[in-house]
């Protein structure tokens, strides 16, 4: 079997994206690049890589994403269904509670591994399903089904330089509610929180049990400045590049990075073997 998962990436196959998802790239400050899903599996074969995890969330506010992308993707990579793990989304504040239902039902029968909410991109917070900020139905419905199908659910933190992004949403301190309100949901915050809040999301991590962290986009030479404490929450982290995002290398030259890092042996092992397959499966499952 070969060694390591990518838990986080964006390698959207071209045929997945829609002619305006490519021509809205420029006016929201980031071309999709042309992702081919062979050239793809090549590079995780030289990299040992098992398989990766793409996420594809909806994004109505930068080109126009709906909830079908994540099926379109799943469609893409078929020929290669033991080597992808997709996961969906949903815009909850743009649908009604009876199409959240629906696009739940659809996108897990379509073999989602898991959903994304993507607050700045999105514009919502991480708790607005409480009464006490925006009392959003579709929301809470999202979690609740993600709890029953024990699915993870990722939630963004940290900034984002999209023109359309509102950073406002970005703080991790809004999962906690999520992390109470649902003892049985596993949430994952992407990125940590970096470059602002990786404490906050370091802290939630250490004291909410059923709060996880992925390491994307973090440059690896950086890691520890960042995350000074990373070795002890180690079992909680999973691996991710966010290949296929502004600024990164690729599959394989991020993971070196990583496997080159500061971080300790055993660090490095659970985060790219162990951890993201407790939590992704690919689409032949
Ligand atoms: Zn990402």
């Amino acid at each position: 079997m070969r060694k390591y998962v990518d838990g986080h990436t964006h390698l959207w196959p071209k045929e997945s994206l829609t002619q305006e998802m490519r021509e809205r790239g420029e006016t929201v400050g980031y071309s999709i690049p042309d992702i081919n899903v062979s050239e793809v599996v090549r590079e995780m074969d030289e990299a040992d890589i098992d398989f990766v995890v793409v996420i594809a969330y909806p994004m109505r506010k930068l080109w126009n994403a709906r909830e079908d992308f994540p099926l379109r993707v799943i469609d893409a990579c078929k020929e290669y269904p033991d080597r992808f793990s997709i996961v969906g989304g949903i815009e909850v504040n743009e649908l009604t509670t009876e199409e959240v239902k629906k696009w739940l039902e659809v996108q897990y029968s379509s073999g989602v591994t898991g959903f994304k909410l993507h607050p700045p991109h999105m514009w919502v917070k991480p708790n607005d399903y409480r009464e006490e900020e925006r009392g959003l139905k579709g929301l809470e419905l999202l979690y609740q089904f993600a709890e029953d199908h024990d699915l993870p659910v990722i939630i963004h933190t940290g900034t984002s330089f999209f023109l359309t992004a509102r950073n406002k949403y970005a703080d991790p301190v809004f999962v906690d509610d999520v992390a109470v309100d649902f003892p049985k949901l596993r949430v994952i915050m992407a990125h940590m929180g970096r470059p602002s809040w990786t404490s906050a999301a370091f802290q939630l991590v250490r004291i909410r049990r059923n709060v996880y962290g992925d390491l994307s986009s973090i440059p690896p030479k950086r890691l520890t400045e960042y995350l000074p404490r990373v070795d002890e929450i180690a079992d909680k982290l999973i691996y991710g590049s966010d290949a296929g995002g502004p600024g990164v290398k690729g599959l394989k030259a991020h993971l070196t990075e990583f496997l080159n890092s500061g971080v300790s042996l055993r660090t490095k092992e659970v985060m790219t073997r162990d951890n993201p397959r407790k939590f992704f499966r690919v689409i032949e499952r």
